[in-house]
């Protein structure tokens, strides 16, 4: 009876700090994955998603991405309409995409568009790890190449924000084709002589980390970014080896000359202008001669 009495009391009690968890209203706190450190939301979005206490980066999506990297008010959105189909006939496609729609408020895994960083002009793109993944569907390759070829025709510096799950399961050999088109059209951007900045973040898998990610002509990752072509489990039973723990990381890709910068979120936007400041005087430089 007494045993009973106090799993009664636990199971009360378990109960109790359910409720408490629930008295706190949903997305007024965030707590940080690493560390556990709970922090105010509207702190948190202030320190631009990083955890003051450990630095970590909580993932941040497409529209937050613009807003604090852009000059308020000066972004100008391309081919926003631009949907995807289900070409393969692939079962359920249509009703994930149009959950993803629903759930993100976004037509596909990319927004692209023009604005200015502290006043200098670019072309930007930054994908949007909720909507599939970020997988590299046709539209998402389309709208990406769409904005490259913008950038060209403008003169615009062309400025990448990648995160990406990889190749698109659901559009088979029509997603993998994106790799070779985007790449095409980053190599007519350097013929044109103009500037391609691709930041990483995490995570930038797959045909994406395969193709555009890697072939800035400045390659910046965010801090412990997870950068890779195959997953790790995969890698370690082809070569029958075990990994560093640190492997496809952004430090262990900076160490090894895959990267040329690991930037902290808080400094990337004045870091982004400082190139783009060295660039815009090349270029003046140039015009002069
Ligand atoms: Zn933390």
């Amino acid at each position: 009876m007494l045993k009973d009495l106090f799993s009664k009391r636990r199971r009360y009690a378990t109960i109790l700090s359910e409720q408490a968890k629930k008295e706190i209203p949903e997305g007024l706190m965030t707590k940080c994955k690493q560390c556990g450190t709970i922090t105010y939301t509207k702190e948190l979005k202030k320190q631009l998603m990083v955890c003051a206490a450990c630095g970590y980066h909580f993932p941040v999506t497409a529209r937050e991405r613009i807003e604090m990297t852009l000059d308020e008010g000066q972004f100008f959105e391309y081919d926003s309409d631009m949907v995807s189909k289900d070409p393969l006939g692939f079962p359920d496609y249509p009703q994930k995409l149009k959950q993803d729609m629903e759930k993100t408020g976004l037509h596909e895994a990319v927004i692209t568009g023009e604005g200015t960083i502290k006043g200098y002009p670019v072309v930007i793109g930054v994908m949007d790890a909720r909507f599939r993944m970020a997988s590299m569907g046709s539209v998402v390759g389309e709208k990406i190449t769409r904005a490259i070829e913008r950038a060209i025709q403008k003169r615009y510096p062309f400025v990448l924000f990648s995160a990406s799950g990889g190749a698109r399961m659901q559009e088979g050999v029509l997603s993998l084709m994106q790799m070779a088109k985007t790449s095409a059209a980053l190599a007519q951007l350097d013929k044109a002589g103009i500037l391609f900045i691709s930041v990483l973040t995490n995570p930038t898998t797959g045909g994406v980390s395969a193709s555009f990610a890697s072939l800035g002509d400045y390659n910046i990752a965010e801090p412990k970014a997870l950068i890779g072509f195959a997953g790790r489990r995969i890698i370690e039973q082809t070569i029958r080896q075990e990994l560093p723990d640190d492997f496809q990381t952004a430090e262990f890709l900076l160490s090894h000359g895959q990267l040329d910068m690991v930037v902290h979120r808080q400094e990337m936007r004045d870091r982004l202008a400082d190139i783009l400041d060295i660039h815009a005087h090349v270029h003046a430089e140039r015009r002069g001669k």
